[in-house]
This record gives structure tokens, sequence and C-alpha cells, in this order.
């Protein structure tokens, strides 16, 4: 439904790219655009020339900063500069519209938000590159914008109802038969952002529905941006609206595994980000606070194990009795004491006091020991307060209720020192304990995070082969069953070049090792450089590089790996004393109907390959039923 939308609104008045951003987006689909060609196109305009070589400066921590667009557009690949350019077309041509009541200028401010929370979230869990989350945060609420311009007139009636969550898309359905999120799907698939990131989008307002398997890239994606949708959200709302998201934010974060200080300076990195980028793209930043409040409550409390001070909230209408009870509690040497004189004052109060212990009086105005108790047990915080009971002597019956309500004990009145000592003192005894379990859980947190990164790094590592830095051929096999289930699936092309260096024995003979791996590598980056970015290179073995196609048939897998035999055979590699060039010999095959195994379709690779070599090298073969140079 929504896609047909798409389609037959696309050519009118949805949001598009259009100029320069086109022109690219237009070339990059080409599947043997080279990233020399797209920089030229970029180099023409001024603004897009210096907005990327600031994303290929974000994105490359650590590494020398870039000046030349040249070079942004490689270090970037070709599908994030069409991504990218189509963003910034997005925001310059929509920084106003006619729909009266949808905020243009606050809408990008909040995505703009969100796309570098996104970038941030996502270099601390490594869920993707930071491009392909730069987009992905800038593009998840689109469908909002694609909805304020395609209908300005019922989507401004939807606005002014002011639902939020499932009730808004419900709405968006009920007037306009698409809601804000299939149309952001819909619209990032035309523009061909890749599947595993709209399929992220596409459930990031409420990732619990998702049914993604949770140890899944895509639901960490999701995930991601959920957080980022929250911090953008707190962000940017007025204070009491603040009140009531923060709980919210507070929970994701704990489930991010993000302590308080590391919230922090996340929240920090991104604002500063967001000024920044805010100036190059014209987009309104207003001054951002009340995210210290987050942080303070997320602090987990500060282990004190000995002498530890016991701070006691006393309850109780009743002057006498609460005189009483803060003179007999003032004796007790470690404890702090401070009293209210109903259920609401003391509500009040331990939010500020967070107390330990909690005397409370059964009967009192305004908010009754009953009701103060539910209350305090429905927060989180409240939850492990130790509350005390006071009730009058004959009433112990009534005791049942109490309990329900989360009282821990009880004390009968009149209160005496010795009764009030032994209750603190299992006071104590428990608060003790607590703490020392809030500290270990803390603790494993900190483990399970720590052992969660190391992991992704080994899994980088053993994906990577060394010398080259391409994929080694563990990741080459992992890549191609995936491409080979996805071609038979949907019944799309799928090609394979393998690729061998001519005489490579003879060259680490006569120049030595060394020189042999410099050729290694330099072959590599060739491989890379002029492969499209879809593809994956790996080092196979040895001298013997594989590159797997998707979705490339055969004339294009002959011109590709011409243009790489090219390539390799026109570069020069500096050795001392001069320079060394090599050749190398390719094997195509592809997918067909037919054919069985990816085994099969390797082997028809290898024997072209072996027929390049037989016939002089330097060459490429395309397989077939009947082998013929080409
Ligand atoms: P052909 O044109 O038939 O492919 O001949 P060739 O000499 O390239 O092939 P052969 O398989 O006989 O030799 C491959 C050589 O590659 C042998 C091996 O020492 C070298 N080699 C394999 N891995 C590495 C490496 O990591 N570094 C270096 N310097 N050489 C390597
Ligand atoms: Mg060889
Ligand atoms: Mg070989």
């Amino acid at each position: 439904m929504a896609f047909e939308i798409v389609q037959q609104e696309l050519n009118q008045k949805l949001p598009s790219p259009k100029g320069l951003a086109l022109a690219i987006i237009k070339a990059c689909q080409r599947e043997e655009v080279t990233a020399a060609e797209v920089s030229d196109l970029v180099q023409t305009d001024p603004a897009l020339s210096g907005r990327l070589l600031m994303c290929a400066n974000a994105a490359a921590t650590g590494v020398r900063p870039e000046a030349s667009v040249n070079e942004a557009v490689r270090r970037l690949g070709l599908n994030t500069v069409r991504q990218l350019a189509l963003s910034f077309s997005l925001i310059d041509q929509h920084s106003s519209g006619s729909c009266r009541e949808f905020d243009y200028g606050g809408f990008w401010s909040h995505s703009l938000l969100m796309a570098l929370a996104m970038q941030e979230i996502g270099r601390l869990q490594q869920v993707g590159t930071p491009d392909d989350l730069l987009t992905c945060g800038l593009l998840s609420q689109v469908g909002r914008l694609a909805l304020a311009t395609t209908y300005p007139l019922e989507y401004g009636s939807v606005l002014t109802q002011g639902a939020k969550g499932p009730q808004q898309l419900q709405l968006e359905r009920d007037k306009l038969q698409v809601d804000h999120l299939q149309l952001t799907t819909a619209l990032m698939t035309h523009w061909g952002i890749p599947q595993s990131l709209v399929e992220a989008v596409s459930f990031h307002e409420d990732p619990l529905r998702s049914k993604l398997p949770s140890d899944s890239r895509a639901r960490a994606l999701c995930d991601a941006l959920h957080l980022a949708l929250k911090i953008a959200d707190y962000a940017l709302a007025p204070q009491p609206t603040q009140a009531e998201l923060k709980p919210g934010l507070i929970a994701l974060t704990n489930a991010a595994q993000l302590d308080a200080e590391g919230f922090m300076a996340l929240v920090e990195r991104v604002i500063v980000q967001w000024h920044i980028w805010g100036q190059t793209l014209k987009i309104q930043t207003p001054k951002i606070t009340g995210f210290e409040a987050v942080a303070s409550t997320a602090t987990l409390p500060p282990p004190v194990l000995h002498n530890m001070q016991l701070r006691v909230l006393v309850a109780d209408d009743d002057d006498a009795a609460r005189r009483l009870l803060e003179v007999l509690l003032d004796g007790q040497s470690d404890c702090v004491v401070r009293s209210a004189r109903n259920g609401q004052e003391a509500l009040e109060l331990a939010l500020e006091f967070m107390p330990h212990v909690l005397v409370t009086d059964w009967h009192m105005p305004v908010m009754d020991g009953i009701d103060l108790c539910q209350a305090l047990r429905s927060s989180e915080w409240g939850q492990g307060i130790y509350i005390l009971m006071l009730t009058g002597a004959g009433e112990e019956d009534d005791l049942v209720a109490a309990f329900e309500a989360g009282v821990d004990d009880y004390l009968v009145r009149p209160v005496n020192r010795r009764a009030l000592s032994a209750r603190l003192h299992g006071a104590r005894r428990y608060v003790q304990m607590r703490e020392a379990w809030v500290r270990d859980h803390a603790q494993l947190a900190q483990m399970a995070a720590e052992l969660t990164l190391s992991n992704k790094r080994f899994k980088l590592a053993s994906h990577t082969d060394p010398l080259t830095e391409v994929s080694n051929r563990r990741a080459g096999l992992l890549a191609l069953s995936q491409a080979w289930s996805s071609a038979t699936r949907r019944g799309s092309p799928l090609a394979v070049i393998s690729i061998d260096i001519d005489h490579f024995k003879r060259i680490n003979d006569t120049y030595g090792h060394g020189v042999g791996d410099a050729i290694l590598q330099n072959t590599a980056s060739s491989l890379r450089k002029y492969s499209r970015a879809e593809d994956t290179v790996c080092r196979w073995g040895g001298e013997e590089f594989l590159v797997i196609s998707p979705d490339v048939g055969q004339d294009v897998a002959m011109r590709t790996a011409e243009r790489l035999r090219l390539a390799i055979e026109h570069s020069e590699i500096d050795i001392p004393g001069g320079s060394v060039a090599i050749t190398v010999s390719l094997g195509v095959a592809c997918w067909e109907v037919g054919l069985q195994s990816v085994e099969s379709l390797l082997s028809n690779a290898d024997a072209a390959l072996y027929e390049a070599k037989g016939s002089g090298r330097n060459k490429t073969v395309v397989h077939s039923a009947e082998p013929k140079d080409r």
C-alpha cells in the first residue's frame, strides 16, 4: 500500500532529491561508475564538497584529516556519498513547507540530533559504520516530512489532535491511508538504503514489537535507534515533558549498559557535534538542558558498607509521637533523621532525602501509611527502602494489609528504645546487603559489557586478513553463502571473480618477500578501489583473491573483471631504486539456473582462471559450457 503511494506520487509531492544530488544518486546506481567520476560531480558544488569532507573526517577518528574531495569520496565509499547527498538535498529543499502545523525546522533539528546520537551509540556498540548510522538516524522519521509535504491539510489536522505513539500511527492510517513509518520504510527502500537499515528503522519506535531476534544485528540497530530517538525527544522537550520522559530514558540507558558518566559523555559529544553540523546544514540548534537530571538519577548509590550513616525518615501526624521518635533516633549514633507530618509530605521529602529506612504512622491525613508504602514500592528507587509501620497495641491483626502494601516490619506503640534498636539492627543488615548486591550487580553488568565489546573486536579480527586488510577466506565464505541464498531465493544474478597474481613466485624470488607482501597489499587495495561498494573482496589464499558481486550478471561481471585487470596492470609499486608492475589472471563465473551449489560456482570460476593462465596470463576468462578466451 505504502509503496504504491510512493510510486504514484513520487514525481509529484513526496520529498525527493533534486539537481546535483539526483545526478550523484543516478551515477552511483550505474554498475561501472568510479569514485573519480563521482568526486568530479561532487566538486561542482562547494557546499556539498565541504559537507562530505566533514563527514569523512568525522568518521575517521585517529586518521589524518582529509582535505581532498577525491579522497573523501573514496574514504566514504560511493554508497555513503549517495546517502549523504540525498540527505543534504532533502534538508536544503524542505527547511519550510505548506503544512502549517508541521514544524519543519524542528523536524530537522530533531532528525540531526537523532542521527548524531545514533552515530555515537553505534560507535560504542559497534553496530554499523558511522556514516550508515548517520543517514539511518537522519532519515528514520522522514515519513513525517513526507506526510506534511504530501497531505499538508489532512496531516495538519492529525497533528492538532496531539496523539502519540501507536495512537498517532493509527490516526494517520485512518485519515491518510498510510502512516509515517510505512512511508519512511517505502521511501528509504526506494532510495536504495540497505534493507538491513530499513528493517531496523521500520521498528525503531517500538523495538519490542519487532520480533527481531534479540542477538541479531538488526535488533541491535533497532535498539540503538530507539535510544537515539528518545535522547532527541528528551533533548527538545519542554521541562514538564522532560520529567515525564525521564524514567523511560533512564531505563533505556540502563538497558544499553551506559553508566551515568558514560551517558553524560555521550550526550555532550552529541550536542557539540549538533551545533557544528547545525551551522553547516543551516539547521537551528537551540540550547539544550536537563540531561544532568537523567544522569544523576541513573547514578548508582555510592557503596557505603562500614560506618554507614542510616538515613531515617519519620512520618507521623501526631506532634508528640513524632518528637519522641526523633529523640529516640537521634540517640542512635549512626542515624540522620528527617520527619514529615503526613504521607504526601513524606513522599516529597523521600525523593530528596533518599532514606534507607522509613518509620511511618498508619493513620494520617492527606495520605495514610498504606498509600505511602504503595507509592514508594511502585517506583524503582522506593523498592530498596526498609519500611517500619507503627501500630497501636491490639492492632496486629490488621497487619496483613500493611505487609501486602510492602511493609518490612512493624513497631508497636508506645515505642521504646530497646524495641526500636532491635528493629534498626535488622534494617541496617538489610540495607548493607542490598548495597552490596547493587554493587556486585553493577560490576557484573560492566563485565558483561566489556565481554561483549571484546567479543565484537575478536569477531572483526577473525574476519579480516591482517596483511591486506580485506576479508579473509572465512568472511568470504560467509558473504558468499549469504549472496548465494539471496540470489537463489530471489532469482537475481550473482557473479564471482577469482583472481590470481601471475608469476608471483618469481617476484618473491627476485625482489624478496617484503616486496611480495607490499604487492599483495597493493593488489588488494586496487581490487577494493575498482570494485563496487556492494562487492566483497577477500583474500582467498596466498596470492589469490575472490570478488563476490551480488546482483550482477555476466556482462557486467566481465567488464568489472577487465577494469580490475587493467587497473592492476597499470599500477606500479615503488621499490628501492625503481618500481615493479604485475599482472593478474581472472576467472569469472555466474550463478545460473541449475547450478547446484556454492562449490560448483567456485569451481567454475577456478576453471575459467585456469583457462586464463593456460592461454598466456594477464587475461579474463568467463566460464561457459565451452570456455573461450575474451
Ligand atoms: P602463476 O602465474 O601460475 O599463478 O604462478 P605463481 O608463481 O604466481 O604461482 P605459485 O602458486 O607457484 O606461487 C605462489 C607464491 O605465492 C608462492 C608463495 O611463496 C607466495 N606467497 C603466498 N603467500 C604469500 C605471502 O603472504 N607473502 C608473500 N610474499 N608471498 C606469498
Ligand atoms: Mg599466481
Ligand atoms: Mg596461485
